[in-house]
């Protein structure tokens, strides 16, 4: 069954303040039914507040709205986020004066306040979510839209399957792309060739292994599937493989699923705000340039839905590659942008594939614009020549 996501684009036809993104939040806000759904529940506003000086993370205006509506419908907000971002928030605008309600760390400041969940994928046993988040009867899942090293994109299942849960788990979902074997050191017995190869990758991705020695480590965040490395390993010594890079995507879903697990059918909506979309995640600590325009602001009940309409939308944009920063290279041009700049195996759409898979929503989606872009009709021109 198809779902609806509501969107609003950056774009306007006129200069004012209604055809703005924050009036298109409010539309969207709206047609959610967000203040009638929202009376005596404590709600958890999940999104990213940055760190140390990044400054492209969602704007206050935009979260002091988000407030207001579940104040307005008699509920009780509040933002979280994980404790290292949320304990310097402040400095970059989230405060109680400027959003309206506090920020708190999702699993307590020193990240000891979880419930347990018995859930396997792949290495992870056990996923830890945040008590606060566990607490709350009601989320707003709000993310804001950028790249990402590990996976190439950064939306709603991200949003919460990282920054909903403590950081064992957090830690648990980055290792698990180093299940699958994929260095074979009986194939590399010489120091010489495993030098070769460690020399081979610009980005520094392959390292000694500093737990075992004699062996190679992929940071598999840095490695964006160039295959220089592979030009002078020994056959069959290392693989660069999808399902490395796919387990990171798969265990987001699964961890997206576990806290999504925790709410009563209709307690959880999604919003996300496509502006100023960085190359890496905002938990880098600074912001780079947008290296896709400013798509816009969507909103669903469906965390499925919404992460595809993103890319769908975001997809049909152009890279803009003289904004990327020179360390980073293109190598792919097919599929998302996003994809382009990570590598051919971090592709974004495997995450909502996934969550479909897991039952979680629909990737077939109908997007409603809540207020399209109107073509303003001109006359001709007369020429009038320069003096
Ligand atoms: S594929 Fe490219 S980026 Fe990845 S480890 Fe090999 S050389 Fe480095």
């Amino acid at each position: 069954m198809s779902s609806t996501v509501f969107f609003g684009s950056a774009r306007q036809a006129r200069l004012e303040a209604k055809e703005t993104l924050p009036a298109k939040l409010d539309l969207i806000i709206e047609r959610l039914g967000l203040r009638e759904r929202v009376k005596d529940e404590t709600v958890a506003i999940k999104m990213h507040t940055g760190n140390n000086m990044s400054y492209s993370t969602i704007h206050p205006v935009f979260v002091r709205r988000v407030v207001q509506a579940v104040k307005d419908g008699g509920g009780k907000p509040f933002v979280v986020d994980v404790n290292w971002d949320a304990a310097g928030a402040e400095l970059r605008g989230y405060a109680s004066e400027t959003i309206g309600c506090p920020v708190y760390p999702a699993a307590g400041p020193d990240e000891k306040y979880f419930y347990d969940h018995a859930r396997t994928y792949k290495s992870i046993k056990n996923f830890r979510v945040a008590g606060l988040i566990q607490d709350s009867s009601f989320m707003v899942n709000f993310s804001h839209i950028k790249g990402h090293p590990s996976c190439s994109f950064g939306g709603a299942f991200k949003n919460i399957a990282l920054g909903c849960m403590a950081g064992e788990t957090r830690s648990a979902m980055h290792d698990v792309m180093h299940y699958d074997q994929y260095w074979f050191p009986e194939k590399c017995p010489e120091p010489v060739d495993r030098q070769r190869m460690i020399e081979s990758c610009p980005f520094s991705a392959l390292v000694e292994d500093k737990h075992h020695p004699g062996q190679l480590h992929l940071h598999m965040e840095q490695c964006n599937q160039c295959g220089r490395c592979l030009k002078v390993a020994p056959a069959g010594s290392l693989k660069i493989d999808a399902v490395n890079f796919h387990s990171f995507q798969e265990a987001a879903a699964t961890a997206a699923d576990v806290v999504m697990s925790t709410f009563a059918p209709g307690k959880v909506t999604n919003l996300a705000l496509a502006t100023h979309m960085t190359p890496v995640c905002d938990c880098f600590g600074f912001t780079s340039m947008p290296v896709l325009p400013d798509a816009g602001v969507f909103g669903s009940d469906d965390i499925v839905a919404i992460d595809q309409a993103v890319l769908d939308v975001t997809g049909k944009s152009r890279l803009i590659e003289e904004n990327l920063p020179t360390v980073m290279e293109v190598h792919t041009r097919e599929g998302h942008p996003f994809r382009w700049l990570h590598g051919p195996l971090k592709d974004p759409y495997v995450v909502v594939a996934y969550g479909e898979k897991l039952g979680m929503g629909s990737r077939d989606y109908e997007l409603v614009d809540v207020l399209p872009v109107e073509k303003v009709e001109r006359s001709a021109m007369q020429y009038i020549a320069a003096h």
